[in-house]
């Protein structure tokens, strides 16, 4: 018999948000796989958990996921956890999970906090969904040209780092209007909580009026962009990717010969693109 692998969710901040089942897991574990031992090792101490702990990060993945699986198949229970919230979710462990199941060594979820559904829930967009984006790209260059592909009919999750915040805020109001609300979730579950719900074009007004505003850690939630039929949406992709090549005029008219979406309606929004 194998042992069962348990991925388990931690807190994002707030100690008191580890499940009764998650601590009594991290208990009950012959070996809890952390993203950085040291940083578990608060929570772990918090609730008396003295359960031994191995590294597993993405620099040693694979080796430590090979660890793990000889734990499992002696029989013995393993817990997976991440710095903060849930493990594999924008944080390592996916490779341990498919490793277990490869094994057929079973897998339970203990599941808990997760930044990105913790701010769709405070953000009162009415959608029955929402895409969690993850991270932006780093670079200015990488992140404007993934935005096309966020303009979606329901909300949209970021995380960001404080360091970006002010350029992702400014690059969003970029190309989806000063109009489109945002929420802007800092420091979720921790004593500097603020979760404001606000247009794009105030976000920089937003953070300059308290200068620690701009540090911690935050998700950012779009507001759904309107309901579009496939073909402007096919047609947006063509003209996109055209004026990455050509002027606004000619990449209307191209888009419009290539989609039969009316010349005038993608000359609009190729002049907005070009802003
Ligand atoms: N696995 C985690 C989860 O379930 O949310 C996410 C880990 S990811 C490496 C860290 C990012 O999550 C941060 O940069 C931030 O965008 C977001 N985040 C984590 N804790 C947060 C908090 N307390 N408030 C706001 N955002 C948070």
């Amino acid at each position: 018999m194998t042992g069962t692998l348990f991925v388990v969710a931690t807190p994002i901040g707030n100690l008191a948000d580890l499940s009764a089942r998650a601590i009594e897991t991290l208990r009950a574990v012959a070996l809890i796989a952390c993203e950085d031992t040291r940083t578990s090792r608060t929570l772990l101490a918090h609730f008396g958990i003295a359960t031994p702990t191995m590294a597993l990060h993405q620099h040693n993945e694979r080796a430590a996921a090979a660890k793990v699986i000889g734990v499992l198949r002696e029989g013995k229970h393993a817990a997976l956890i991440s710095d903060a919230g849930t493990p594999a979710l924008a944080d390592p462990g996916a490779w341990l999970v498919a490793e277990a199941h490869r094994a057929g060594i079973a897998v339970r979820a203990i599941p808990g906090p997760n930044a990105a559904a913790a701010a769709v829930s405070a953000a009162g967009f009415a959608a029955s969904r929402f895409l969690f984006a993850g991270f932006l790209p780093a670079s200015a260059a990488a992140r404007r040209k993934a935005l096309p592909a966020l303009d979606l009919p329901y909300p949209v999750a970021i995380y960001e780092a404080p360091h970006r915040v002010r350029e992702t805020l400014a690059d969003l109001a970029g190309h989806f209007g000063a109009e489109r609300e945002v929420v802007i979730a800092r420091e979720l579950t921790k004593k500097f909580e603020e979760v404001s719900r606000l247009p794009l074009g105030n976000a920089t007004a937003w953070l300059d009026e308290r200068r620690e505003r701009e540090q911690g850690e935050f998700v950012l939630v779009l507001a759904p962009g309107e309901e579009r039929s496939a073909s402007t949406l096919d047609a947006e992709r063509v003209l996109d990717v055209l004026l990455e090549a050509l002027a606004p005029s000619e990449a209307a008219k191209l888009a419009a010969r290539i989609t039969g979406v009316p010349k005038s309606e993608l000359y609009r929004r190729a002049l907005e693109r070009s802003k």
